[in-house]
């Protein structure tokens, strides 16, 4: 099998820097990145039912029903981009997601690649979180700290000035994600581990760093 097109995980909290990491691969190596919360953010935008259902659930921190996101997934999959290698920013968050996602995957003749953990502490990731904000034209993403525009107030990629904030992004809904993310998420790194395809990147470093560490897993799946 072609190991480009073998699906690679970005698995890690809200903030760890998964879309960060994501859009550059993307750029580099010309996968495409599947990112649910983006997804679900379009529904939202949209007004459809799916979007009114899950907004609930984003605006209090909450993980969307699991038999929604299969169903969102599913439907992605019969998508053009999905016979490109893809990397899965955000999915799957729970157990039952990790064995839908098994199943889609194996209807399909594909293998993980591999599952990349981006390990962050708690402060600074409400840190990056609570600072994050997104050019609201291409959706290049920034930090008010670590990442700002080069030109106060204009995009770098695209010279637009209007930027947008997400509204879970703020310390209160943080404190609910997280607890999500350890009570439900982080449990099935062990189902990874266990099948010797979960890899670590120091999620701490700067984002160049963390670029350089996943490179060089990548170089080795
Ligand atoms: P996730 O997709 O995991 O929620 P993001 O990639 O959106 O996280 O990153 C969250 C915020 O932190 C963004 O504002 C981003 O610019 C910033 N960021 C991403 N990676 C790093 C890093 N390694 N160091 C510092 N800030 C980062
Ligand atoms: P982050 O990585 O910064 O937490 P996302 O954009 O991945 O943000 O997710 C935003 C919200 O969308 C989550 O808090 C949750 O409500 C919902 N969501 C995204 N992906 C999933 C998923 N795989 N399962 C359940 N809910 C999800
Ligand atoms: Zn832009």
């Amino acid at each position: 099998m072609n190991k480009s097109l073998a699906p690679i995980i970005l698995l890690g909290p809200p903030g760890a820097g998964k879309g960060t990491q994501a859009r550059v691969l993307e750029e580099r190596h010309g996968l495409v990145q599947l990112s649910t919360g983006d997804l679900l953010r379009a529904a939202v935008k949209q007004g459809s039912a799916l979007g009114r259902e899950a907004r609930t659930y984003m605006d209090a921190g909450k993980l969307v029903p699991d038999d929604l996101i299969i169903r969102i997934i599913a439907d992605w999959m019969q998508k053009p981009e999905a016979q490109k290698g893809f990397i899965l920013d955000g999915f799957p968050r729970t157990q039952a997601q990790a064995k839908a996602l098994d199943a889609m995957l194996e209807k399909k003749n594909l293998k993980l690649r591999g599952v990349i953990e981006m390990k962050v502490n708690d402060p600074a990731l409400i840190e990056r979180v609570c600072g994050r904000f997104t050019c609201s034209k291409c959706g290049e993403g920034y930090h008010d700290k670590f990442k700002p525009p080069k030109k106060p107030g204009v995009c770098d990629k695209c010279g637009n000035t209007q930027f947008v904030r997400r509204p879970d992004d703020n310390a209160e809904t943080m404190k609910t994600r997280l607890e999500a993310y350890y009570a439900q998420t982080a449990p099935i790194i062990p189902y990874y581990e266990k099948r010797g395809i979960l890899y670590h990147v120091d999620g701490m470093a700067g984002v160049e760093e963390v670029t350089k560490q996943v490179e060089e897993v990548l170089k080795r799946i």
